[in-house]
């Protein structure tokens, strides 16, 4: 992408308690490899120059001696440690990149990222400061009330479900994460990048085309899909 340095966040920090699996479900295997090592290796052929792994508290030695090395990417990953919320796992990731103009901040639970989403990802960063990539919603969607009954039905044509990579300015997701970190009254709720380039720096995010296969993985039955999917592309 020219001149620009572009780096990746890989966020692989999550307890994956959804799963109800004694592995975290980084590390299971899906279509023969662990679920990390699929988006580690998108990157990897991708014009990212650089890429974070950012692993859970006490997890980096376990990242770097059975995830990295047996897929040769002990020498181009970088690994991070986590923190509680996904939030702070975000920032250690961008605090340990060492000078990117654009970032990537990615879901390591979706192994479907393909190149063609990463390319436009970085070029929706470059067009726009901000972007995300996600689909169109296709079921219609409820807002409950406290009680369990349907409050309201927000018109469908308008909402997207949204997924990973998130694209930015380093220097504009770097100062609105700076200012997420500094004040606790603006985390409660946070569970996007997005959410923190709108609410905290008040800068428009675009929203891109990711792919309906790009699917974050979180319960069991995600694994079926994603290793049905995958085993699609091998052949
Ligand atoms: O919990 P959620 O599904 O939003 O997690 C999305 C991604 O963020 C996962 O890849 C997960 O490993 C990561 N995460 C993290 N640190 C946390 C929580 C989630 O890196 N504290």
């Amino acid at each position: 992408m020219g001149q620009n340095r572009v780096g990746a966040v890989v966020l692989a920090g999550g307890q994956g308690r959804r799963m109800h699996s004694a592995v975290q479900k980084q590390y299971l295997i899906l279509a023969g490899k662990p679920l990390i090592v699929y988006s580690l290796e998108a990157f990897m052929r991708s014009p990212v120059d650089e890429t974070v792994l950012v692993v859970g508290a006490g997890e980096q030695e376990y990242a770097r001696r059975e995830i990295l090395l047996p897929y040769g990417m002990e020498k181009a990953v970088a690994v991070a440690e986590g923190g509680k919320e996904r939030y702070h796992s975000v920032y250690a990731g961008l605090q340990a990149l060492q000078g990117c103009d654009y970032v990537l901040i990615h879901d390591g639970a979706r192994p479907l990222v393909t190149q063609e989403i990463i390319c436009r990802a970085i070029q929706g960063a470059v067009d726009h400061q901000a972007c995300v990539v996600g689909m169109p919603v296709k079921d219609t969607i409820k807002v409950a009330d406290d009680r369990g009954y349907a409050a309201n039905t927000p018109d469908r044509a308008r909402l997207w479900q949204v997924q990973t990579p998130q694209a930015f300015s380093y220097a504009l997701v770097r100062q609105a994460y700076d200012r997420l970190m500094a004040d606790e009254s603006l985390q409660a709720g946070v569970t996007d990048d997005a959410m923190v380039v709108e609410g905290v720096a008040g800068h428009k995010v675009k929203l891109l085309l990711g792919s309906y296969e790009n699917l974050k993985v979180t319960t069991p039955e995600d694994m079926v899909l994603a290793e049905a999917l995958l085993r699609k592309r091998l052949r």
